[in-house]
């Protein structure tokens, strides 16, 4: 078989990088969740480590190639504790038919994500995983490095990926894994993320999401000029709010923290 590439399909081939996940995800399951969903098994090196782990492992493969081999894996040693479904992880979404086949699979107990996710799909993943309704326990990703670096980014230098996922739950990247652990190479290193979703404010996710996405419109411009022009508001408008939070009137999107955008978005939907 040869590596579809639009699929991200990069194995991972390195032992001692499988066994370090597997350690990670052992000591970071406190609440000793009993099921975990893979998506992209591949062929299955890692849900093999995930076996090992959990009694219920659920693999979401969408190459119908890769999807028969993780099905001879649960027929001929797992068929009581793993199943395959060939479907779209993207297709994992809040309220979607897929969300409801993971939450009947699990009979609707804790469960988390594990997974050496298609770099293709990365943020679009992640985001829709984070706005389930039936919330994983906790999330273990290998994502490309930057985009690691990017999600758990501070203030100073926050975009809109950083500011959705952190909105949703704490992250941090646990350890880098270098290119050649993988077959084929990629052309850059990796990361493996912890995600772990936290209790939301009580503000309407829809107009938190319209803040900050009008804050980072520009991102050459200061954060007072996007929202005023975004808002159709005047400067001295936010100003009055900056003044209120104790924010420079200078300040640029990357600047804020998540607790500053949800004060911001606290002042303008008062
Ligand atoms: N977990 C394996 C494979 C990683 S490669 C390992 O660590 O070696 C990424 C895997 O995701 C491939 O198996 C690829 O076929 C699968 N994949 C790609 N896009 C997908 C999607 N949208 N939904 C589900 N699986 C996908």
């Amino acid at each position: 078989m040869r590596p579809n590439s639009l699929l991200g399909q990069n194995f991972l081939i390195s032992d001692f990088v499988l066994d370090s996940i597997e350690k990670n995800v052992l000591s970071l399951n406190k609440n000793s969740i009993e099921n975990v969903v893979e998506i992209g098994g591949g062929f299955g090196f890692l849900t093999n480590k995930l076996l090992n782990l959990f009694s219920k492992v659920l693999v979401i493969e969408k190459d119908p190639i890769l999807y028969e081999g993780l099905k001879k894996i649960k027929y001929t040693s797992f068929d009581n504790k793993m199943d395959v479904f060939l479907e779209d992880a993207l297709d994992i979404y809040k309220k979607s038919y897929l969300e409801k086949k993971i939450n009947d699979y699990f009979n609707n107990q804790k469960y988390c994500f594990v997974a050496n996710i298609p770099y293709s799909i990365t943020s679009r993943l992640i985001r829709n995983l984070l706005e389930l309704e039936y919330k994983p326990d906790f999330l273990v990703f290998m994502v490309q490095k930057e985009v690691a670096e990017r999600i758990c980014a501070k203030p100073g230098s926050m975009s809109l990926l950083s500011v959705s996922c952190q909105f949703y739950a704490d992250c941090e990247i646990l350890f880098y894994v270098d290119k050649n652990s993988f077959y084929p190479e990629p052309k850059i290193d990796s990361a493996v993320l912890y995600l772990k979703p936290k209790k939301l404010p009580s503000i309407d996710i829809n107009n938190f999401f319209r803040v900050s996405k009008i804050g980072f419109s520009s991102r050459r411009k200061k954060l007072i000029h996007n929202l005023s022009s975004g808002f159709l508001k005047d400067k001295v408008y936010f100003k009055e709010i900056f003044s209120k939070m104790g924010l420079d009137e200078n300040v640029r999107a990357q600047n804020l923290s998540i607790e500053d955008w949800i004060e911001l978005c606290y002042n303008i939907y008062v």
